[in-house]
C-alpha cells in the first residue's frame, strides 16, 4: 500500500496531527517544527508525544517528516542569519529526539550572489556544526526549483553538499516533484531518465522521501508554485507513473498541495487508486 500523508499544522500537538492523518487514511504526515516564518517553538509535551508514538505504532504509521522554517538560510551572506539558522536547526534536531528515528527536511538555501561554490561550502559548514553522531534523525536536503539563487536545484549540488559533510550517514534527500520539474528534470516525459540520473549522481539509497505536488508552471520555469494533484503541468498520468515506479513506490509520499484536510483526503484516495 502507498505510504502517504500531507502537511499538517502542529499547533495542537502531535496526537492531534495523528488523528487528523488517520481521519483521511494517511499513514504519515509532515509538519513545521515551529512557525514557518521562524520564531520560537512550542515546548514538547511528553505526554502528547508518548500518546502519539503509541498511536503511530498501533496504526502502522511510517516515518513522519518535520520541515524546517522557510526563513532559514544556511548559506546566507550575513553571519547573523547563518547563526540564527544554525541555532534553530540545532534546536529542532534536539527536539526531534523526542520522536526518535524520524526525518527532518530543510531547504539548502540561497547563496544570494556569493556563488554556488560558496553556498555549498556554507551549507556543509552548517551541517558539520549541527549533526551529531548520536542523533537518530535523518536530515533531508530538499531538491529545489532553482528560483533566484537557490542551491540544490541540480543533483550535482546536492551531491557536493553530501560529500563535504563529515557525518554524511545522517543525510538523505527529499525529492519534491514540483521543484524538480520546475528545476528542469522532466519527470513527465522521462521519469526513468531522471531517476537514473539521480542514482548516478546522488545514489538512490539517499532518497528517503517524496514531496508529491503538481505545479502551476510549465517545465523548467524555476518558479516553485504548487498545484493540486492533476490540475497542473505534471498531470495525473505522470503521477500514476510516479507512485508505481519501482524505485519510488516504497517511499513515504507527503502532499504539500494547496488544500484543506478533506481535499487532502481526496488526493490520498485518488493517488492510492492509481497504484497497481
Ligand atoms: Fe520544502
Ligand atoms: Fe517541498
Ligand atoms: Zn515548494
Amino acid at each position: 500500500m502507498l505510504h502517504i500523508g500531507c502537511h499538517l499544522s502542529n499547533s495542537k500537538g502531535y496526537m492531534n496531527m495523528c488523528l487528523e492523518a488517520a481521519s483521511i487514511e494517511a499513514d504519515t504526515f509532515q509538519f513545521f517544527t515551529r512557525n514557518p516564518r521562524g520564531g520560537g517553538a512550542k515546548a514538547i509535551d511528553p505526554e502528547d508525544v508518548s500518546e502519539a508514538l503509541a498511536f503511530m505504532e498501533k496504526n502502522g504509521f511510517v516515518k513522519i517528516l518535520a520541515h524546517a522554517p522557510y526563513t532559514l538560510n544556511p548559506c546566507a551572506e550575513r553571519p547573523e542569519v547563518r547563526e540564527f539558522t544554525l541555532n534553530t536547526m540545532a534546536d529542532d534536531l534536539a527536539r526531534m529526539e523526542a520522536t526518535p528515528g524520524n526525518m527532518y527536511n530543510f531547504h539548502p538555501g540561497s547563496h544570494v550572489g556569493q556563488g554556488i561554490d560558496k553556498g555549498i561550502e556554507l551549507i556543509a559548514e552548517t551541517l558539520n556544526t549541527i549533526l551529531k553522531p548520536e542523533q537518530t534523525t535523518t536530515v533531508l536536503l530538499e531538491t529545489m526549483s532553482g528560483k533566484g539563487s537557490e542551491v540544490g536545484s541540480r543533483f550535482e549540488e546536492i551531491r557536493r553538499i553530501i560529500d563535504e559533510t563529515e557525518l554524511s550517514e545522517k543525510l538523505g534527500v527529499c525529492l519534491d516533484t514540483c521543484h524538480v520539474f520546475d528545476g528542469g528534470y522532466d519527470i513527465v516525459n522521462d521519469l526513468d531518465g531522471v531517476i537514473e540520473e539521480f542514482d548516478r549522481i546522488i545514489g538512490l539509497e539517499r532518497l528517503k522521501a517524496i514531496h508529491i505536488n503538481d505545479t502551476k508552471n510549465p517545465f523548467s520555469s524555476h518558479k516553485d508554485r504548487h498545484e493540486k494533484i492533476g490540475n497542473g503541468f505534471i498531470g495525473i498520468d505522470a503521477f500514476e507513473r510516479i507512485v508505481n515506479h519501482p524505485a519510488l513506490r516504497e517511499l513515504p509520499f507527503y502532499l504539500e498541495t494547496p488544500n484543506e484536510l478533506d481535499e487532502y483526503g481526496r488526493e490520498i484516495k485518488l493517488l492510492r487508486s492509481l497504484t497497481h
